[in-house]
């Protein structure tokens, strides 16, 4: 960790190179804690899609996965997007490929193929529609009944989503390394440490671990129903870098992680001091192939009318 003195050169010189470039910080909620202090938004994936949509910044510095920081060039063709660090990947995106995709399709030429936002743009390109973890439920449950889906590429949430919607899909076999590796006898452990607390589950958890959730909900999701909330307690199942914005939020409240797993390594691979270097160097650049960049926003804008 920096000392203190350091910390506040590095914020400072953050906002002057901000200024310099008009650029706008946005960090998801996964981010370490130096990297949220600095960033001028913070949210999950559907949150910085929209914010992005609508920003008037000439620069958008993405704290995040590759796949977010191509999603805002895609919505903000006429801005500079910069990924905090080149390579920050999403090992779920990366499980599907634009090609998997085009083969599938052959099979099946009238399936529609919603793609969760965690995929690479031209896997966005390949699909109909995308969603996030906060409106997977919504998207699917507006395609109409009899249409066959193509659900990519969390199994989890797809799961999620057909037992929620009752429709049946046909689901990709991808996961999150970081939520799939938490075991139901781990939330059991937590509850009986913290029997008041209330369970708040991501559904890219596997379904035995969702089933045991007193409410599944997106990070976003998770921390309005905390906010909300009467109680004082809750184990969180989602990644660590959450706890920083509940505690800000919720100060008067409890929040239990049921284990130290629960740790994106390509997230935490941003830091405060990379985001002030790719202000000064203005690289990594983000630059959608054209042949792929239409097709793509299609999905994304798709995704936005939905909600
Ligand atoms: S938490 Fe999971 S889905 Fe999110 S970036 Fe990390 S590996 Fe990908």
């Amino acid at each position: 960790m920096l000392p203190q003195t350091e910390v506040s050169q590095l914020k400072e010189e953050i906002m002057r190179l901000k200024k310099e470039r008009n650029a706008v910080i946005m960090a998801h909620y996964y981010q370490s804690p130096d990297v949220h202090e600095v960033a001028d938004f913070v949210g999950d994936s559907l949150e910085l899609a929209r914010k992005a949509a609508t920003t008037n910044a000439d620069v958008i510095v993405l704290c995040g996965v590759h796949f977010m920081a191509e999603s805002a060039a895609i919505l903000c063709p006429d801005k500079t997007v910069l990924l905090a660090e080149a390579q920050a990947g999403c090992p779920m995106a990366d499980m599907v490929t634009g090609e998997m995709v085009r083969e599938r399709k052959k099979q099946k030429p009238d399936m529609v193929v919603v793609s969760y936002v965690n995929t690479t743009a031209e896997v966005k390109a390949e699909s109909d529609i995308c969603c996030t973890s906060a409106n997977a439920v919504k998207i699917v449950q507006s395609i109409p009944e009899g249409k066959e889906i193509l659900f990519l590429p969390d199994r989890n949430l797809g799961s999620y989503v057909m037992k929620k919607t009752g429709r049946d899909m046909m689901v990709w076999d991808g996961f999150c390394c970081v939520h799939n590796r938490i075991k139901p006898e781990e939330i059991t452990k937590a509850k009986q440490a913290h029997p008041s607390a209330i369970v708040l589950i991501h559904p890219e958890c596997r379904p035995e671990v969702v089933s045991m959730a007193d409410c599944v909900a997106s990070t976003a999701g998770i921390i309005a129903f905390a906010r909300q909330s009467e109680a004082k307690e809750f184990i969180v199942v989602t990644e660590v870098g959450i706890l920083y914005q509940l505690r800000k939020a919720c100060p008067d409240k409890e929040f239990y992680l049921p284990s130290e797993t629960l740790l994106c390594a390509n997230m935490k691979k941003i830091t405060a001091e990379k985001v002030k270097n790719v202000l000064e160097t203005m690289e990594p650049k983000i630059v959608i192939q054209t042949d792929i960049y239409e097709k793509a926003l299609q999905s994304l804008k798709k995704m936005l009318a939905v909600g």
